[in-house]
């Protein structure tokens, strides 16, 4: 009740029952499409797993990419001959690293009782280099998701292309509840009419029914539909991912259900007897303790599980970054962007609360934290044995929940992946072409995105630090280090343009967007 007061107070004027739009973008926002602009010199990170190389001249016209020539050696003079020509606008890339544009394959466009306006979370993940985001849920609306989808694939916002997949949830169409075959058909039917890409299914529990959840995936497949779970302990009793993988199911979101695939001496989570799914101190807090009930790394179960997943063309989209709070809370709440980045209201939604979703700090322990370590210990060796298998991981955020702020929070989750022991350029791989593919799969269609090569659409990352280094520096709040010439203390890094659609996008302007928003809202409620 105090949050949907605090809501109100500062929607009051800006939004009651809907997430305002984002509004039209403005002539001085972003430059181009271009004629012809060459990007001299650069040092390119491809997206495919293959290592930096430079000198090389990235020529683009139009939102397309013409041309990616390299053009010499490392501290050489280049020579002239043979390099593209006829730019109508030159970038000095010379300092500059360029990857392909970031895919967020978990990105929810903010919601009424966080108070973020979609101009606040569109800019943020744009100036974190995400230049396409599979919306997995919708949860402004079907209609709100499509009308901001094709806006951006116009151009006249500003945001990253918009992928959405609908929540297999009754408020999301007029057709009813979604628990039989016959209903899991329709609901498929009427994703496919309204032109969305897939479905994000998440309940209700009577459509891990394995009837009910064969029928909503025989239809979705039929249709080309994409599909992604995020497996609730309600429905896993009926249907863990491995089975529902067997039905169809194209992907997973965070992690539940797939502990459940591996379950040996049991059948379900070692759920006390007091549990009670709706208190999330007991679900977050169990869920810290589930890898360890599952069958050990490297086991039989384990390494069986895995093969036939990655048989299944299963894709994992772990967003390992929207639990860390529960492993570590102080660092997620103490995040150095809160200050100038984080909307009170969304402060506030993150605040301990009984009635709110992913705020369960009722009584957290140091004992709940080292299980929640313990469980990303086993969770991210899953991950890298999926990979190294020949798995696809993919990168999601999630943001808006649990102190995790939109973009800043995707960049944690690039670092995280390096954590659980990818490199460096696996880690962009599965931020990039692996994102663009799990995209392009369910349409049996190839990627027009996600990697930097001749004929992709034009959606980049350009910054002034190399990535691959530290992956940190693609943070908006850049990185500290010390300038070993004056011995001062500074900030370098922080993406410098992302390019979407042929679009050149100064990502700082972008921040202090942001900054503006978050000052104004602030402004106002200091008047109230
Ligand atoms: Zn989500």
């Amino acid at each position: 009740m105090k949050r949907l007061l605090a809501i109100f107070l500062f929607t009051a004027t800006a939004f009651a029952d809907q997430v305002p739009y984002a509004p039209d973008r403005r002539p001085d926002e972003g430059e181009g499409p271009f004629q012809r602009l060459i990007i001299r010199a650069a040092t390119v990170v491809d997206g495919t797993g293959a290592p930096p190389l430079g000198p090389v001249d990235i020529v683009i016209e139009g939102n397309r990419i013409r041309e990616v020539k390299s053009v010499g050696f490392p501290k050489v003079p280049i020579k002239p001959e043979g390099r593209p020509k006829d730019a109508t606008r030159e970038i000095d890339g010379s300092n500059l690293w360029v990857l392909p544009g970031f895919v967020d394959l978990h990105g929810h466009s903010g919601g009424v009782e966080q108070g973020t306006p979609a101009e606040y979370v569109f800019k943020l993940w744009m100036a974190h280099g995400v230049t396409t985001v599979r919306e997995p849920g919708c949860g402004n609306g079907v209609d709100w998701c499509l009308h901001e989808r094709d806006r951006s694939a116009k151009n006249q916002i500003v945001a990253p292309r918009i992928v959405p997949y609908i929540l297999t949830n009754e408020r999301m169409w007029d057709g009813g509840p979604i628990d039989t075959p016959e209903q899991a058909r329709k609901f498929a039917q009427f994703v496919s009419k309204k032109g969305a890409d897939g479905l994000k299914i998440l309940g209700p529990a009577p459509l891990f029914a394995p009837d009910v959840l064969g029928a909503l995936l025989d239809e979705a497949a039929r249709l080309h539909l994409g599909s992604t779970t995020h497996l609730a302990q309600l429905g896993v009793a009926q249907t863990n991912i491995l089975q529902g993988a067997r039905m169809g199911l194209r992907g997973m979101e965070h992690w539940y259900g797939l502990p459940e695939s591996l379950l040996t001496d049991r059948t379900i989570q070692d759920f006390p007897t007091n549990y009670n799914y709706n208190d999330e101190q007991h679900r977050f807090g169990q869920a810290g303790r589930l890898w360890k009930q599952a069958a050990p790394p490297e086991s039989e179960k384990w390494n069986a599980v895995i093969d036939e997943l990655i048989k299944l063309h299963f894709n994992i989209d772990p967003t390992l970054n929207i639990y860390e709070a529960s492993r570590d809370l102080m660092r997620a709440m103490r995040a150095e962007w809160h200050d100038k980045y984080t909307l009170p209201s969304l402060w506030r939604f993150y605040q301990p609360s009984r009635a709110a979703h992913g705020s369960y700090w009722f009584d957290w322990t140091t004992t709940d934290e080292v299980e929640w370590k313990n469980n990303y210990r086993i969770w991210m060796q899953f991950l890298n044995d999926y990979k190294n298998r020949g798995g696809r991981v993919t990168t999601g955020s999630d943001s808006g929940f649990i102190y995790q702020l939109y973009g800043f929070a995707y960049i944690r989750e690039l670092e995280l992946l390096q954590e659980a022991g990818f490199h460096p350029l696996e880690v962009i791989r599965s931020a990039t072409m692996w994102g663009a593919e799990a995209i392009a799969a369910p349409k049996a269609v190839k990627p027009e995105f996600g990697v930097v090569r001749a004929g992709m659409l034009a959606d980049l990352v350009l910054v002034d630090q190399n990535p691959i280094a530290n992956l940190k520096v693609l943070y908006g709040t850049g990185w500290i280090h010390v300038n070993d010439a004056t011995g001062a203390v500074e900030r370098v890094g922080g993406i410098k343009y992302v390019m979407k659609d042929g679009i050149l996008y100064d990502a700082k302007k972008l921040l202090h967007d942001v900054e503006m928003i978050v000052q104004e809202a602030k402004a106002k409620e200091a008047k109230k």
